[in-house]
């Protein structure tokens, strides 16, 4: 078999399946409007959930940084990429979320990959629940460490992992707010297993961070857990991109040695740094902006009790309405874009089969108006 073919392969098995995935230009968006192909949509499918994206003080900031600093670091953090504003942010990140010390990365992939990568020996065990984050699932496979997925948001289920026969060192890894289906994580019960058993307990709070908790501190916040590793996105509520990780001394100082990603890698360009603390400014004097999300949830939730679809159990800016059949939730999905809602359908195998579903996301920029008429849309779409 040749290169060529094995790809066309591939390919072909994608298309067969209905599963090829493509891209669509997004030709001018922000978190409440997009534009595809001349058509303007309401958008309900960002994770930009406090709209700081487009916030004036965080573009200030990162064009302020650019001038100053230039926009590139000019090399690995290690070498000469690693400033005073990155020091600065770090710091301000540990103090927030109330931990020794953060560790910035560009990506929240890459800070999941890292992590795991540099922590995991042979020998070790990952406990993962089972809609733990791709990016997590993928590093704890690709990692020399065993890997067992506990059922979604069951600590019994983790309970009956960890009282199997013992290895070298168990990490239990968890999301705080699931990305697929909006639940929250029983952090305080995981944390509690985890300690019981030994283990350190590592959560991703991606779509935690700024939404929920005092001043937005996430799920471990509000639930008054803290975790020995918590890693938290920029690409969501901060409205910009990159990641941190927070942990000990210790900690920090061993992923500075063996964390490939932070040493071969160019580390963040300064003035994004420098949004990203106008970004945290944002989020910890942001209350109206959790509360106009808080009041959209609400709306929307009143709004779609009487659709005949299930609504997830979901009290978070990640709203999914199980749908069921794939071919069901994708034309449900055509019909709400023609009619200017732009919605994803996600089906199996990101999720499990039959529970194929639109996945809704709701932020602070959006108005009463654009939940209005997403709920209008849906009730017209079952009359077609
Ligand atoms: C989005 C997401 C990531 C990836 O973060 P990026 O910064 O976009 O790479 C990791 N974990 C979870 C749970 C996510 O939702």
């Amino acid at each position: 078999m040749s290169w060529q073919h094995r790809i066309q392969l591939a390919l072909a098995q994608r298309r067969e399946t209905g599963r090829m995935r493509q891209r669509t230009i997004n030709h001018q968006g922000d978190a409440r409007w997009i534009e595809i192909n001349g058509q303007r949509y309401r958008n309900f499918s960002g994770n930009d959930y406090l709209g700081l994206s487009h916030d004036l003080r965080v573009i200030r900031a990162w064009q302020q940084g650019a001038e100053r600093y230039g926009v590139g670091s000019g090399g690995s953090g290690h070498v000469t990429g690693y400033r005073a504003v990155h020091a600065d942010f770090e710091a301000q990140l540990a103090d927030w979320l109330g931990y020794s010390r953060a560790l910035l990365f560009i990506s929240g992939f890459a800070a999941n990959q890292a992590l795991i990568a540099a922590l995991m020996a042979k020998g070790d065990r990952i406990f993962a629940d089972k809609l733990a984050h791709a990016s997590l699932l993928e590093a704890a496979s690709l990692s020399p460490a065993t890997l067992r997925r506990f059922s979604h948001n069951q600590p019994a289920s983790l309970q009956k992992l960890l009282t199997s026969d013992g290895a070298a060192e168990t990490l239990v890894v968890t999301e705080g707010i699931f990305s697929m289906d909006g639940d929250v994580a029983p952090l305080a019960q995981l944390h509690q297993l985890s300690q019981q058993a030994n283990s350190w307990l590592m959560v991703d709070d991606a779509h935690g961070i700024g939404v929920l908790g005092e001043q937005g501190r996430g799920s471990c916040w509000q639930q008054q857990v803290k975790p020995e590793l918590l890693v938290v996105t920029f690409g969501k509520a901060f409205g910009v991109s990159g990641a941190a990780v927070l942990c000990d001394d210790d900690t920090a100082d061993y992923l500075l040695q063996f964390a490939r990603h932070l040493i071969y890698s160019t580390s963040m360009p300064p003035a994004q740094a420098c949004a990203l603390q106008a970004a945290l400014r944002a989020i910890q004097q942001g209350d109206e902006l959790r509360q106009q999300l808080g009041e959209n949830i609400a709306c929307f939730r009143r709004g779609a009790r009487d659709l005949p679809y299930t609504l997830g159990d979901s009290q978070t800016a990640i709203q999914p309405l199980i749908v069921g059949e794939n071919q069901a939730a994708v034309t449900l999905a055509e019909r709400l874009r023609a009619r200017g809602c732009w919605v994803t359908a996600i089906r199996p195998p990101t999720v499990p089969p039959g529970t194929a579903r639109l996945r809704i996301t709701l932020n602070a920029s959006q108005q009463p108006e654009d939940i209005d008429a997403l709920l209008e849309r849906l009730y017209d779409a079952q009359g077609e």
